[in-house]
């Protein structure tokens, strides 16, 4: 059985004390009606308090990047290694935002990807195409270059900490959601992708999460999709009340 997921990725969102505010609100009205797993994801800043305030919730908490060296002279950067010292072992690699103002490339994700498995992270692999593939028709081998590219290096055993986010960047904080046919169309050609390439075993275990504008009233619909396991909510995952609604539509 597939890890059903529902993440939240805060972006640059939340200061120290609306980081545990929202926290509180998740953990005291923790969602009820829903197996999946729930994943926040704070700022750096604030992923220490997080890990403290979630211990015993189930709660797991996520970095939103990491780089792909061990340590070194990268001023600014954040590594796998001081991640894992402070609690957190779950990390959001090559989202789209990554890849559009900080030239996160294929190849700089695959090395991204190396790093975090070599430290045992579950990687959140993010990807999509933009407004224009998808007009031009080129939306399904712009993803397979991203998954082959970013991932198809994997040993077989790697694959059990990957989770897969198609993000489709149209949809990312635009109001506009893939509609839920479009969504299953990529992720069931995802699985076949893998299937062909990784084996069928990986292509049955592999939890792909949806994510652009999801909403509580799209939630049931877009999760109710046999290749759909989840959803990676920005905006509606800033209010608790929509996130645990969100959680709760995943079944
Ligand atoms: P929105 O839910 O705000 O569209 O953001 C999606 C996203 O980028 C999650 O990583």
């Amino acid at each position: 059985m597939r890890k059903k997921i529902v993440a939240g990725n805060w972006k640059m969102n939340n200061t120290l004390q609306e980081t545990e505010n929202l926290l509180n609100e998740l953990i005291s009205k923790k969602p009820t009606e829903s197996n999946a797993k729930i994943v926040v994801a704070p700022t750096f800043v604030n992923l220490q308090t997080a890990v403290t305030k979630t211990a015993g919730t189930g709660i797991i908490v996520c970095a939103q990047n990491a780089h792909q060296a061990e340590n070194g002279a990268f001023t600014g950067e954040v590594s796998v290694g001081m991640l894992k010292s402070i609690g957190v072992q779950t990390v959001i690699l090559g989202h789209s935002e990554r890849r559009a103002y900080f030239g996160e490339t294929n190849a700089i994700l695959a090395q991204k990807v190396d790093t975090a498995l070599k430290h045992n992270f579950t990687v959140i692999f993010c990807f999509g195409e933009e407004l224009s593939d998808r007009e031009s028709g080129n939306h399904f081998s712009l993803v397979e270059s991203q998954i082959k590219e970013g991932l198809f290096h994997l040993a077989e055993l790697d694959w059990k900490n990957i989770v897969l986010a198609y993000e489709p960047v149209w949809a990312i904080g635009t109001g506009i959601t893939a509609s839920s046919d479009q969504a299953q169309e990529m992720h069931a050609f995802i699985r076949t992708l893998l299937r062909t390439n990784v084996g069928n075993k990986i292509a049955e275990e592999t939890s792909i999460l949806y994510g652009g504008s999801v909403k509580p009233d799209n939630a049931v619909e877009i999760f109710s999709k046999p290749d759909v396991d989840g959803g990676l909510i920005g905006g509606a995952a800033l209010k608790a009340d929509d996130f645990i609604a969100i959680v709760n539509a995943m079944r």
